[in-house]
């Protein structure tokens, strides 16, 4: 039997941590050696290995660290993946032009995937949202994402990445509305206005599982892949 690919989830008791730990635990191909956060209150700490985020350099060997914390926890992460010439997988929101350089570099030695949305139909979305801006160009986009009021980032990740995907293409740069609300997980809504007519795209998350699920299938696909950064759509979709 092949050994089970050995996951540091980082950010673990957190909100998608949580979710993490708690999938990972039905993954016979998937074993948790650490759960890393700053703060120690969590189920993780009955039942995981747990440690805290000063004692990152300490965790045992991991082949692939899935992090969802926050930014100013990606220099000590990259350094841990570096060292242990381990893989990762960030959800991670909110990093910096300079933080996104840092992940460019870092990938020149191991392979690492950052999505701002690691659900497969946010995948589908982006390619959808390209298409559109290409045969729709003069046409005026507006971006609506709706999330949680404990949100962190605004504009959303995805929300940025929706309005790469127009902007790649030269169509008009989006307007971005943000709305922070109750328990929202996460709602996108992209519209391409023109004269007398309108088409929007929309996605809907019900549950953090779909955005563990997607992390936890690129942790599988990543392992053992050579370095370099990539997207979700080069790991799900390789060749499209
Ligand atoms: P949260 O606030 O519930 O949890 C954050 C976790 O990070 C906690 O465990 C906290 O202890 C830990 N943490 C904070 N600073 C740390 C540090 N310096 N070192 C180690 N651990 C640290 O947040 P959440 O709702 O779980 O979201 C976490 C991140 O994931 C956010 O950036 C959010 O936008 C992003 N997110 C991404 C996706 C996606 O699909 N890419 C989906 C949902 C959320």
């Amino acid at each position: 039997m092949t050994q089970p690919i050995r996951l540091l989830i980082h950010g673990a008791s957190g909100r998608m941590g949580s979710a993490l730990l708690r999938l990972a635990a039905g993954k016979p191909e998937l074993l948790v050696v650490a759960a890393v956060s700053r703060s120690r209150g969590l189920a993780a700490g009955a039942h995981f290995n747990f440690f805290p985020a000063d004692q990152l350099q300490v965790c045992p060997a991991f082949d692939v660290a899935v992090d969802f914390s926050l930014p100013d926890a990606l220099a000590p992460l990259l350094s841990a993946c570096l060292t242990r010439n381990a893989a990762l997988v960030s959800g991670t929101t909110g990093y910096s032009a300079e933080q996104f350089r840092e992940l460019e570099t870092a990938a020149r030695q191991i392979p690492i995937v950052w999505a701002a949305n690691f659900s497969l139909g946010v995948v589908v979305l982006e390619d959808l949202v390209q298409r559109a801006a290409i045969a729709l160009k003069h046409w005026d986009v507006r971006i609506e994402e709706t999330h949680h009021a404990h949100k962190k980032d605004a504009p959303s990740g995805t929300a940025l990445t929706l309005a790469r995907a127009t902007g790649r293409v030269g169509a008009s740069q989006p307007q971005i509305d943000s709305i922070r609300r109750d328990e929202v997980v996460g709602d996108h809504l992209v519209s391409f206005s023109g004269p007398g007519e309108t088409v929007e795209l929309r996605h809907h998350a019900e549950s953090r599982d779909i955005f563990a699920s997607g992390a936890l299938e690129a942790a599988c696909v990543i392992a053992g892949k050579r370095p370099g950064l990539y997207r979700m759509a080069d790991l799900m979709f390789p060749g499209a």
